[in-house]
């Protein structure tokens, strides 16, 4: 039976240095003229449509009109993403390089992303830590859905559509490095591996039970025959 492997994107594949609160900041500044209260919001496995809701109903806006902007947000926020990205020194997370070449040689995997991002900018983040964003033959993303929970659903359709495959929980894995990650994974009834080189600890992450748990994905050969158990 082939595998989905849905990775998440930042404290998992890369690391943004604050990018993505950067270009969050530029968007709202240019159309709402305030970002609202990023400076203190906790973004980590939000995803960008859950940000900017809450960002702006905090300020008195009302949710059926931010949802109306959503699409022009995302835009700006690849705009500013395009230019700063590469300066802010994004790197891939430890490991995570290895492991996509050995994944990309393998056939019994499809490798996909499941991320807070929009659609646009996901790909700009992966380019500039340098990770080929073309390798990932599927996606959901935030764009797609504000709760994240819903998004598990939506890559296994997607990946179904693409390959004629059968994919369902049984056999897609969601590899995330917040809670929200590992509840999602749960959402859609798939496997949940949590790797710990974001802002959480993994002490943090064993309290949600993921089915397995990493403080990084250095040994590939581990983390593969953890990922492709059936
Ligand atoms: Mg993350």
């Amino acid at each position: 039976m082939p595998k989905l492997l849905l990775f998440d994107i930042d404290g998992t594949l890369i690391h943004s240095n604050g990018a993505g609160r950067l270009t969050i900041a530029y968007a709202l500044e240019k159309l709402f003229g305030t970002c609202g209260p990023l400076e203190h919001y906790n973004m980590s496995g939000k995803t960008d449509p859950r940000i900017i809701t809450d960002l702006l109903t905090a300020i008195g806006i009302a949710p059926k009109e931010i949802k109306k902007q959503l699409p022009a947000v995302y835009e700006l926020m690849a705009e500013h993403g395009q230019r700063i990205f590469i300066e802010r020194e994004m790197l891939a997370c430890p490991g995570v390089p290895e492991l996509l070449t050995h994944l990309a040689g393998r056939e019994d995997v499809l490798v996909g992303l499941l991320t807070g991002n929009s659609q646009l900018t996901a790909p700009l983040k992966l380019s500039a830590a340098g990770i080929d964003p073309l390798q990932f033959k599927v996606g959901a993303y935030g764009s797609d859905a504000m709760d994240r929970n819903e998004l598990p659903a939506i890559g296994m359709k997607r990946a179904n559509q693409l390959t004629g495959s059968v994919f369902n929980g049984n056999n897609t894995v969601i590899i995330g490095d917040t809670p929200a990650d590992i509840l999602c994974a749960r959402a859609g009834k798939a496997t949940a591996v949590a790797v710990a080189s974001g802002w959480h600890a993994a002490s943090t992450l064993a309290d949600y039970h993921p089915d397995h748990l990493f403080d990084d994905l250095v040994d590939t050969e581990l983390v593969v025959q953890t990922l492709l158990a059936e």
